[in-house]
């Protein structure tokens, strides 16, 4: 079996009295940002003004310009979004960095499909948190945290993997267990999963449930509860112990029908369209075409997802959810953050 690495296994002393630049306080930023803090790490973080800038000073970090954050810094992570990182390293932190230093991703895509070609003389390693930023934070202060996986592209210092393995225990990521990987398994397994199982298969699974009970005239609001909201109460089940203990939670009559229903609307032809999605992750196709999206402005990111926001499930779940104040609203507070 892999090695899965915990606290108990990881060399603190590598990262101690490094000073660390955490570039971008969004979703990843703030996480680390704060959990690092709160591990003993000295941190600045770096990025332009506006809501992220304000948000930092808000939460008591010292804030600069990238480069000014980068030039005194002995560790570098970039947590801009993905599609910025090109330029944004081009223009503030490549002639920034110091000799030796380390520059660290927490997503291996673009070392991996060569939009940053890094400097020679610095170390270049991965931590990525398996899990979205904001229960990276959560799960920290709850004295658990989100496994991680590491990897080294760079290692001049001859220290990268002590290095990238102290990061992963400073963001609470040792607790739940740490495993090495390189940036091409990261980058491809992690566009794989969120693509095919975790975002975009998720998605359309609950929208195709939702509108096949919608079309045959039940109810929006049971529909709802039924295909999403009920999601989570069994994923959490399948979270704490594998399938056999969701199972076993369920009825007899639901396990029958999960046996023998389940196959025919995940099939072999859905398993061959995932092996598409993951050949034109592999050959590039996918990166291409989401960076030429990106270089035209998002046409079609930004119709998709206004066509996706007026789906009649969006409708009714902001209302069930209103109702429901014990449940947290993670797209309403995005709203308020601006991002959809
Ligand atoms: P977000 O979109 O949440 O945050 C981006 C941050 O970067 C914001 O603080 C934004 O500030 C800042 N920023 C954007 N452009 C610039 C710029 N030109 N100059 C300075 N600052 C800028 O990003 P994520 O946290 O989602 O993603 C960061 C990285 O983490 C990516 O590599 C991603 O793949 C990876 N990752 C993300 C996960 C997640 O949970 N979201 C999970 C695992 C990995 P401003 O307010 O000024 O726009
Ligand atoms: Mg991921
Ligand atoms: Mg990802």
């Amino acid at each position: 079996m892999t090695k899965v690495f915990y606290d108990k296994d990881i060399n603190k002393e590598a990262l101690q009295g490094k000073k660390i630049a955490i570039v971008g306080y969004g979703s990843q930023g703030h996480a680390h940002a704060q959990n690092l803090r709160d591990s003993g790490y000295e941190v600045v973080v770096g990025l332009r003004p506006g809501k992220s800038h304000d948000k930092a000073k808000e939460d008591g970090f010292e804030v600069k310009a990238v480069a000014d954050a980068v030039a005194e810094a002995d560790v570098t992570m970039v947590l801009l979004p993905d599609e910025n990182q090109p330029k944004v390293y081009e223009e503030s932190i490549k002639d920034n960095m110091k000799p030796n230093s380390a520059l660290a991703f927490a997503h291996g895509f673009n070392i991996h499909f060569n939009q940053v070609v890094p400097r020679e003389d610095v170390d270049v390693f991965l931590v990525a948190p398996k899990g979205p930023g904001h229960l990276v934070r959560r799960t920290y202060e709850e004295e658990a945290g989100v496994p991680a996986l590491y990897g080294i592209f760079q290692d001049v210092s001859g220290k990268a993997t002590d290095v990238a393995m102290a990061y992963a225990a400073g963001i609470g990521a040792a607790r739940a267990g740490v495993l090495e990987t390189s940036f091409q398994e990261e980058t491809e397994t992690d566009l794989f999963g969120e693509q095919a199982v975790l975002c975009g298969g998720l998605t359309s699974l609950v929208k195709a449930g939702f509108e096949t009970l919608t079309e045959a005239g039940y109810q929006p609001e049971v529909a709802y509860f039924e295909c999403l909201h009920e999601m989570k109460l069994i994923v959490d089940l399948m979270y704490e112990g594998g399938m056999e203990n969701m199972r076993y939670s369920i009825s007899d009559t639901a396990q029958w029908g999960d046996f023998v229903s389940g196959p025919r609307v995940v099939n072999d032809e859905t398993k061959a369209r995932m092996k598409d999605v993951l050949t034109e992750i592999q050959n590039g196709k996918f990166a291409k075409g989401w960076i030429l999206e990106n270089q035209a402005g998002r046409p079609q990111f930004n119709a998709i997802n206004n066509n996706e926001y007026n789906h009649p499930i969006t409708k009714v779940g902001q209302d069930l959810r209103d109702l429901m104040p014990f449940v947290k609203q993670p797209v309403n507070d995005k709203k308020k953050e601006g991002k959809v």
